[in-house]
């Protein structure tokens, strides 16, 4: 499970906002504690996307509207925040623009490369018409075959 603070819901909230009507990315930061892991700090990355891959079936392959594109340099550069901190990388986040927090094809096949397993979660915050609401958070299982939910909790106090 993935346990996210109020503090960190507000940052990834705010960070989703402010990026409307395209989506936001980042990373999570945090300590993996038994079979939790919990994040202490957003690293939010500026979403690189700009048609690196041209689909036949969109008319705008520049729009960041329902696309992100995590550059390795910015992942790096997360890890070495991470490392500073004595902290690891737990996972990623995105937004979806008017679209539930619900992974998309598109966003199983891009994250293909991050890898996956139980150790690594990917949260979509949805922002609908500017204001976030839903956060949900997935595990790539299968050798990347499927999303699978992963159940968010408050830290314990
Ligand atoms: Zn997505």
């Amino acid at each position: 499970m993935l346990v996210l603070s109020e503090q960190i819901k507000h940052d990834i909230a705010t960070h989703a906002e402010s990026t409307y009507p395209n989506e936001c990315v980042g990373l999570l930061l945090g300590l993996i504690d038994g079979d939790s892991k919990v994040a202490v700090a957003v690293h939010p990355v500026e979403n690189r996307w700009q048609g690196q891959v041209t689909l036949a079936d969109t008319d705008d392959a520049t729009s960041q509207r329902d696309r992100f594109y995590l550059d390795p340099r910015d992942y790096l550069a997360a890890d070495r925040a991470a490392r500073n901190q004595s902290l690891d990388i737990i996972g990623c986040y995105h937004s979806h623009p008017d679209h539930p927090a619900v992974p998309s094809e598109r966003d199983r096949i891009g994250s293909q490369s991050a890898g996956g397993g139980i150790s690594f979660s990917f949260v979509i915050q949805s922002v609908q018409a500017g204001q976030a609401t839903e956060i949900a958070s997935w595990l790539l299982m299968d050798n990347g075959q499927r999303f699978v939910a992963e159940p968010i909790t408050e830290p314990e106090t």
